[in-house]
């Protein structure tokens, strides 16, 4: 177990020091900012949606190492999804992070490198940091406009 621990970690501070599709995506159709003041974290996301599919994804912003790493992690995750493939693995993402500490880790293949952040359950105030990025996914497939502020308790939803 202690050595898949390292492996998680390895692949965060990996994606926190050379985050993949970072910067503006020139022709996004969808973009949303999220915020989560807990921590400072900020990222603005710029999609390509083309016929219900993501075509390319892009996140820029400040974050510290879970949000940084989740953000770009999802990026990866993301390209060629449905909209509806992405709100299911948005699903099965929260469910992994907000399980309770110390429960059974039965995690969906389809979650992929999205495991290495399945230890932050362990962190009930870190959880924020790692959904951000999937929040604000949903505000920009949504085109909901303005800023998402993760204030609310997650399990409250
Ligand atoms: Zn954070």
């Amino acid at each position: 177990m202690s050595d898949l621990r390292d492996l998680y970690q390895e692949v965060i501070f990996d994606h926190y020091r050379r985050p993949r599709n970072r910067g503006v995506l020139p022709g996004a159709n969808h973009t949303a900012r999220g915020h989560n003041p807990l921590c400072g974290d900020e990222l603005t996301l710029y999609l390509v949606v083309e016929d219900g599919i993501v075509k390319d994804v892009r996140f820029e912003g400040q974050g510290c190492a879970i949000a940084t790493a989740s953000a770009s992690l999802m990026t990866e995750a993301l390209k060629g999804k449905s909209e509806a493939q992405a709100e299911a693995l948005f699903g099965q993402f929260h469910d992994m992070i907000t399980a309770p500490p110390g429960a059974p880790r039965e995690l969906s293949d389809a979650l992929g490198k999205l495991a290495a952040l399945s230890g932050v359950r362990e962190f009930p105030a870190r959880i924020k940091c790692a959904t951000l990025a999937w929040h604000t996914l949903r505000a920009a497939l949504h085109e909901a406009s303005g800023t998402v502020t993760e204030t609310k308790t997650i399990s409250t939803e």
